[in-house]
């Protein structure tokens, strides 16, 4: 670990996690179906504070259904979904307001996600009003903090979504998301739009969170960004784990056919 000059001299607490420590979120045979068709298959996973554990698989492998089971906008499943070592209840509506906002979900087209007729600080201080009756002063300075960290300056509050471009809109997503304190952040495709320098752009933001200790899951087709963000790679096909470990570890050596047919086809 490189020491920067300003953590001084007392030794800087050890930001990874020691491996005896449970994970922050441990998924255990997780089964998912729509009505009679099973899209996911047994799928195991685990994600530790600070860690980004990326999920990589073809269009229609399962990857979006995973994360909304895991978040609890799919509840057609069983299987294990345990945060901080407590099993989560499979639909939100039956999990608690703490457990609901401790993990975020991001997906791919913010534009859907971020209401058309509030502006940019109304869309990121009504919940703050809602979860935690902030309003006022104290709400605008929470705005504008929560701008600041996805480096959008205090201005843009007065814009609506439609004035925003496709990089803006994900990092008012991504601030919505910040403002409920997440311990998980779910990452559905959220680059995918965008063009290489913005993705670039966002996937520095995103790993300055990581930094912070946020644990991500990032989910995407594309591998050529999971080098860039991930410490560890889940690969699905069909709804199957067919091969996890290490970015490097798969990547460059990955075992499993289907692995290297994406390789192939993606890089
Ligand atoms: P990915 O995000 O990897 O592209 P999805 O999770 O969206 O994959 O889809 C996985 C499978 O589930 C696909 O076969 C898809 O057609 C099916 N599926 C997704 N959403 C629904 C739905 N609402 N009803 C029925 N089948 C669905
Ligand atoms: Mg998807």
């Amino acid at each position: 670990k490189i020491r920067t000059p300003w953590e001084g001299d007392a030794p800087a607490a050890e930001p990874s996690p020691s491996p005896a420590a449970a994970p922050l979120l441990r998924v255990e045979s997780l089964t998912a179906s729509y009505g009679h068709l099973e899209v996911l298959h047994d799928v195991d996973l685990t994600v530790s504070p600070g860690e980004c554990v990326a999920i990589v698989g073809e269009s229609g492998s399962g990857k979006s259904t995973l994360s909304r089971c895991l978040i609890g906008l799919h509840d057609d499943w069983h299987g294990t979904v345990a945060l901080d070592g407590r099993p989560l209840a499979k639909s939100a509506a039956d999990r608690g307001t703490a457990e609901r906002r401790a993990m975020q979900y991001i997906f791919q087209n913010p534009y859907g996600s971020l209401n058309p007729r509030q502006d940019v600080g109304a869309i990121l201080s009504t919940p703050l009003a809602l979860f935690e009756g902030v309003t006022g002063a104290e709400a605008r300075r929470r705005v504008v903090d929560a701008l600041e960290r996805v480096e959008m300056p205090a201005r843009m509050a007065a814009r609506y979504p439609s004035e925003l471009s496709g990089g803006q809109r994900q990092r008012v997503a991504i601030a919505r998301a910040l403002l409920a304190s997440p311990e998980l952040l779910i990452c559905d495709e959220v680059t995918s739009a965008l063009d290489v320098l913005v993705q670039s752009a966002v996937i520095d933001l995103l790993r300055g969170l990581l930094r912070d200790g946020l644990g991500m899951i990032f989910v995407t087709h594309n591998l050529a960004v999971v080098r860039n963000i991930a410490d560890r790679v889940v690969v699905v096909n069909r709804g199957t784990v067919v091969e996890h470990g290490g970015v490097d570890e798969v990547l460059d050596r990955p075992q499993d056919a289907y692995t290297r047919g994406l390789l192939a086809n993606t890089l």
